[in-house]
């Protein structure tokens, strides 16, 4: 797969020989002069259903920039959605954020109505730099969007169902790994104490771990310290925490060359997006004896919830669809264990089987 850093849209068709390394799929996008709306909607694959991922607003310095983004994201919803058995598809929004002060309102209005020209291909939802209250103003538009504040009881924030999902994930490992059922006494490292990381760490220390946190918020970690009996390190000082688990929830490419060496826990289990610094630090973790949760199989959470709730589930049917989460790592944990296989290469393989069952387009996706 090319990467996205060498790619330039005056090249030669690199546009569509970046798509087709995907596996995508579709490309939309929206001007609106008067909000100043500079919106792209990417569709990876529909195979299994409407296509369902976030929107991002975000203050790209390039267009291509914006066009890549949302279409590797798309991708990774796609096989998102995949893996968690959801009949839905891949796709992804992105906002190129206005330059200077710039109406929010409006904004949102034309991204509702883009969205809905769409006619339910795809269903946006809350991502970085977007809020419940922008999903409020989209849904006046169209019916195409999950995570509104009609829409669940953490006021449509996924973040709850994502740590639920973790949490699970977690145990799966936990009984994989250290052939225990039980977390009383486990040792859980986590990075970065904000929407998930805090549920989180509520759902393990209720389960009777240790924890260890770290932030650069130090109120963040405050409450964990009065509310959980928190252990508190600095941020740079994490990776050398030792510990049973260790719980990225902060940000992405956190486990590169250096801090795989550092690090001494036997499970890494977290929230964060695109951990893996490269795909072969995989590899690295496994030849280590880490086993590393795929970062996508374990945050489904609020993807699974977002979905639920657009399908009109009950809260309980969206609860148990979320702690579903374990048999999802356990299966794929259990598979990389006894085949000596990196989990994210188990992970790709189970989700493209899936997406593209019915469909000959599997070389260049797959
Ligand atoms: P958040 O912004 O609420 O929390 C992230 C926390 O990390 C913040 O408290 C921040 O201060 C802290 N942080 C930032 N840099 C840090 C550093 N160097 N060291 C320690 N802490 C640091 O975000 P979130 O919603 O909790 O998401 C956390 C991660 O999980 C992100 O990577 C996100 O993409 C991913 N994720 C979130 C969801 C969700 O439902 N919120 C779903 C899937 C994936």
């Amino acid at each position: 797969m090319p990467k996205t850093s060498t790619l330039n849209l005056s090249n030669n068709l690199a546009l569509f020989q970046y798509g087709e390394s995907l596996g995508h799929g579709e490309l939309h996008v929206k001007m609106d002069q008067a909000s100043g709306l500079r919106a792209i909607v990417a569709i990876h694959n529909t195979n299994l259903g409407p296509a369902l991922g976030g929107c991002r607003l975000y203050d790209y310095d390039t267009t291509e920039g914006a066009i890549f983004d949302a279409m590797r994201l798309a991708r990774g919803m796609s096989y998102k959605a995949a893996i968690s058995n959801l009949a839905l598809g891949g796709g992804k929004s992105v906002i190129i954020k206005p330059k200077g002060d710039f109406d929010r309102v409006a904004l949102f209005e034309a991204f509702g109505k883009f969205i809905n020209e769409l006619g339910g291909r795809y269903i946006t939802a809350v991502d970085s730099g977007s809020t419940i209250d922008d999903m409020d103003i989209v849904q006046r538009y169209t019916s195409y969007v999950a995570t509104t504040s009609s829409h669940s009881e953490g006021g449509g924030d996924p973040s709850y169902s994502t740590a639920l999902g973790v949490f699970q994930g977690i145990r799966a490992a936990v009984k994989l790994k250290l052939n225990r059922c039980d977390l009383t006494g486990l040792h859980v490292v986590i990075q970065g104490t904000g929407h998930v990381g805090y549920p989180l760490a509520r759902h393990l220390h209720e389960a009777g771990a240790r924890l260890t946190v770290c932030d650069i918020s130090l109120a963040s970690t405050q409450r964990c310290v009065d509310e959980f009996g928190a252990t508190v390190v600095a941020p740079d000082a994490i990776f050398d925490v030792q510990g049973d688990v260790f719980a990225p929830c902060a940000m992405g490419a956190v486990l590169d060359d250096q801090t795989i060496a550092q690090l001494s826990t036997k499970i890494i289990a977290g929230s964060a997006n695109n951990q893996l610094a490269e795909a072969r630090h995989g590899k690295v973790l496994m030849q280590k004896g880490v086993l590393y949760v795929p970062d996508y199989v374990i945050n489904a959470g609020g993807l699974i919830e977002a979905a639920a709730i657009y399908q009109n589930d009950h809260p309980e049917q969206v609860r148990q669809k979320v702690l579903a989460i374990y048999d999802a790592v356990h299966e794929i944990t259990e598979q990389a264990l006894a085949t000596h296989t990196d989990p994210a290469e188990v992970a790709d393989a189970i989700a493209a089987a899936r997406i593209y069952a019915t469909s000959p387009l599997t070389a260049a996706a797959a």
